[in-house]
């Protein structure tokens, strides 16, 4: 029997809603082998996952997405397979949330200037298990108190790059995500290509040390995956995909919608091993 696994989830330590438990039980109704949670600029909920998944026989491997700009687009990393105990890395990772924590303030400075006063950081902080806070959780809060119809509505009149409440995040380069993660032990993908829409940079991240291409993702035809499959396989990349579930925040995706080949996984790990030298367990 074929194994499958999802490496794309999102929980409620970002901006999905589902807890670690949810999410192990999804992936077991789902037949899944193994997954990967890829939270927004966190690790919060690898620890809390690990015996929850042990317990349903479904393998984790660490996850991470990680957010960059290029040129002022918003370019996400997808980071698998590294030491989620590397000091390093956590340092930096505290930093990010920092600095998202601190951006959600001034949004909402931004919002009240624009006559939109009733959110408050403790409302948005009170939406996620942990300090990644994000746009779509403001999101959220617009449509609720009735200033916008919808997340598009939200994200085109005040989130997007050019809405009235924008602020830009942290500066972090592809580049810097790549060497971030190699220095904690794991590989680097670009995810979700077809979203992103900047397939000129992929021969600059691949000099950069890209690992791997997000080629399976929900909601794009076969021929989508097709081309990205030819990208990855010119360059030597991985194949990853996944879901990109946030459970009810995201209505189009779910666990498991998008599935990979477990040989696909195996080739990841293998790739990690590689970076980690002989000596480092998995
Ligand atoms: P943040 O991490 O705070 O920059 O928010 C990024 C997230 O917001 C992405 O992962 C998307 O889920 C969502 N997002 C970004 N741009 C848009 C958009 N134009 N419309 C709807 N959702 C968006
Ligand atoms: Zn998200
Ligand atoms: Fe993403
Ligand atoms: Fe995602």
């Amino acid at each position: 029997m074929t194994r499958y696994a999802d490496l794309h989830i999102h929980t409620f330590y970002s901006d999905g809603t589902d807890s670690p438990e949810e999410v192990v039980r999804q992936a077991k109704a789902k037949r899944l082998s193994c997954i990967a949670i890829s939270d927004h600029d966190t690790l919060d909920a690898i620890e809390p996952i690990l015996p929850v998944a042990a317990d349903a026989g479904i393998e984790v491997l660490t996850g991470i997405e990680l957010s960059t700009e290029h040129e002022g687009k918003d370019v996400h990393i997808l980071g698998y397979c590294f030491d989620h105990h590397n000091e390093g890395f956590i340092a930096r990772i505290r930093e990010f949330q920092q600095a998202r924590l601190e951006r959600i303030k001034d949004i909402l400075d931004k919002l009240k200037g624009h006559g939109i006063d009733n959110i408050t950081l403790e409302e948005i902080q009170a939406m996620t298990k942990s300090d990644s806070l994000g746009r779509p959780h403001v999101a959220k809060k617009l449509i609720e108190k009735g200033w916008v119809r919808d997340n598009r509505e939200a994200f085109e009149r005040y989130l997007a790059e050019d809405g009235l409440a924008y602020v830009a995040k942290f500066r972090q380069t592809p580049r810097e995500a790549i060497e971030l993660l190699h220095a904690a032990g794991g590989v680097a993908v670009m995810a979700h290509p077809m979203v992103t829409k900047k397939d000129q940079i992929i021969p600059e991240l691949v000099e950069a040390g890209l690992d791997g291409l997000e080629v399976f993702y929900p909601n794009f035809s076969q021929s989508v995956i097709m081309y990205y499959k030819t990208i990855a396989e010119k360059y030597q990349l991985l194949m990853t995909g996944g879901s990109d579930a946030h459970g009810k925040a995201k209505t189009n995706t779910s666990i498991g919608k998008k599935k990979i080949p477990y040989e696909l996984v195996e080739k990841i790990k293998q790739a990690a091993q590689k970076r980690q030298g002989p000596q480092a367990g998995v």
